[in-house]
C-alpha cells in the first residue's frame, strides 16, 4: 500500500514537473534549472538560443552539461557562496558563449520540490544591447562635452582676441572725436564719427553673436538674483531716452505697483528691455509715443513695450525672431542695427521659461510683451 503511494507521489512530481516545463518553454526569458552544482536539468527554448546561437540545432546535449562553462568563476564562487545561505540571489554576470562576453542579470530561486533534490532556477535577462546602447550614450556624451568645452575656450578667446582691439579703437576715435589733442580738419571730423559709430556697431554685433553662440552651445547661464521691476524698467527707459528726445518721442511708463520683485538675471531682463525700447525708439516715426506697462497674468511678469511707430507687414512676422532679418532694410540700416536683437530676445526669454510675443499693423505700431516667471528665491 505504501510503495502504491510513493509511486503515486513520483508520478505526480513528473507531471508537475512536465506542466511546469510546459509553461516555462512558452516565456519570453531564458530560464534554466539545474541542481546546485550546476547541472542542467531544463532549459527553455530562449535559454537554448542563448547557449547554443539561434539557427543551431538544438541539442538536449545541453541538458546533460553544467551551467559552469558559460559562467566566469568569480560569478559563480558568488552565486554557490549566498545560494549555500539563502533561498535567492540575483546578480549581474557575464556568460561567455562561443568567446562572446554577454552581460546578463540573472535572479536565481531555490526550487523545493517534494520528492525531488533542491533545484535552482535561473531567470536570465540578456543585457548585452542595453549595456552597448549605455556605452555607448556614454561616450556621446563625453563627445559632447568635450565639443562644448571646446566651444567654450573657443568663445572666451574669440570674445577677447575682438574686443581688445576694438576697444582701442573706440577709446582713440572718442578722444579724436573730443578733440582732446586738437582741431581736426571738416573732413578728418566726419571720418572720425564714422570710425567710432562703425566701431560702436561692431562691439554690439560682435557681443550678439557671442551670446547666440554661447545660447546655442548651451554655454550660457542665468545668473537669477531679486530684482526690483521698477527700477529695472525705469533704467532701461533712461538709456534709450536720450535716443528718444532727439526724435521728440516720448516715452511714458505705466507699472503696476503691487509688482514687486522678479526672480530672473538682472543683465539679460535688462539686455531684453533695452532690445524692445531701441527697437520702439528706432521704429517710431517723429514725434510718436511709446508705452511701457506692467501686469501680472498666471505668475507670470508681462511687460508690454508699445509704439505707434512704422509697424511689421503681416507677411513679414514669421521672419522677427529669425537672426539677421531685418524686415526693411532701408530703414534698419538708416537706424543701425544687428538684426540679433529679437532672436537673442528671444532666446534669453526661454531660457528664464518664458516668452516674447507682438502684435503689429503697418503703419499703427506695434506691441512687444515680454513674460517672464516672476518666481522667487528657492529656499535651500
Ligand atoms: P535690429 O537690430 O534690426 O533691430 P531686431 O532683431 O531687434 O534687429 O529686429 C528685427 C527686425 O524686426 C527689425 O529690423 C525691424 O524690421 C523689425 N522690428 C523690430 N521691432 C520693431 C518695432 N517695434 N516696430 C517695427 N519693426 C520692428
Amino acid at each position: 500500500m505504501s510503495s502504491q503511494r510513493a509511486t503515486d507521489s513520483k508520478l505526480s512530481t513528473k507531471i508537475s514537473m512536465a506542466l511546469l516545463a510546459d509553461g516555462l518553454d512558452i516565456l519570453p526569458e531564458p530560464i534554466v534549472i539545474t541542481t546546485p552544482d550546476g547541472q542542467i536539468h531544463y532549459a527553455n527554448n530562449v535559454a537554448m538560443d542563448l547557449f547554443q546561437g539561434q539557427g543551431n540545432i538544438r541539442s538536449s546535449r545541453l541538458l546533460t552539461q553544467s551551467i559552469l562553462q558559460w559562467l566566469r568563476p568569480e560569478d559563480w564562487t558568488q552565486i554557490s557562496y549566498r545560494m549555500q545561505r539563502a533561498a535567492s540571489y540575483d546578480l549581474d554576470a557575464t556568460l561567455c558563449v562561443d568567446e562572446v562576453a554577454k552581460s546578463v542579470a540573472v535572479a536565481l530561486r531555490l526550487l523545493s520540490i517534494p520528492d525531488l533534490d533542491d533545484m535552482w532556477l535561473w531567470r536570465i535577462q540578456d543585457l548585452t544591447q542595453q549595456r552597448q546602447q549605455e556605452a555607448n550614450w556614454l561616450e556621446q556624451t563625453a563627445v559632447l562635452e568635450r565639443s562644448s568645452r571646446h566651444m567654450a575656450a573657443f568663445l572666451s578667446n574669440m570674445s577677447h582676441e575682438l574686443r581688445t582691439p576694438l576697444t582701442s579703437i573706440l577709446g582713440f576715435s572718442s578722444m579724436l572725436k573730443q578733440k582732446i589733442f586738437g582741431e581736426l580738419n571738416e573732413k578728418q571730423d566726419v571720418y572720425v564719427q564714422h570710425i567710432h559709430r562703425s566701431g560702436k556697431y561692431l562691439l554690439a554685433l560682435i557681443n550678439d553673436i557671442l551670446d547666440l553662440s554661447k545660447i546655442e552651445a548651451g554655454q550660457l547661464l542665468l545668473e537669477k538674483t531679486s530684482i526690483s521691476i521698477a527700477v529695472i524698467c525705469d533704467e532701461s527707459i533712461q538709456l534709450v531716452q536720450q535716443q528718444a528726445q532727439m526724435r521728440q518721442i516720448i516715452i511714458g511708463s505705466h507699472l503696476d505697483s503691487r509688482l514687486k520683485t522678479l526672480w530672473a538675471d538682472d543683465i539679460r531682463v535688462r539686455q531684453m528691455l533695452l532690445n524692445l525700447l531701441s527697437n520702439a525708439v528706432k521704429f517710431s516715426e517723429e514725434g510718436g509715443v511709446i508705452e511701457v506697462g506692467t501686469t501680472e497674468k498666471d505668475g507670470m511678469l508681462c511687460i508690454a513695450v508699445k509704439d505707434n511707430g512704422i509697424g511689421i507687414a503681416p507677411e513679414k512676422h514669421y521672419l522677427i525672431f529669425k537672426p539677421f532679418q531685418q524686415v526693411d532694410e532701408s530703414i534698419a540700416r538708416r537706424r543701425q542695427g544687428t538684426g540679433l536683437g529679437l532672436a537673442l530676445t528671444k532666446h534669453l526669454a526661454e531660457l528664464h521659461g518664458g516668452t516674447v510675443t507682438f502684435e503689429s499693423a503697418m503703419n499703427q505700431g506695434s506691441c512687444f510683451v515680454l513674460k517672464l516667471p516672476i518666481g522667487s528665491e528657492p529656499i535651500d
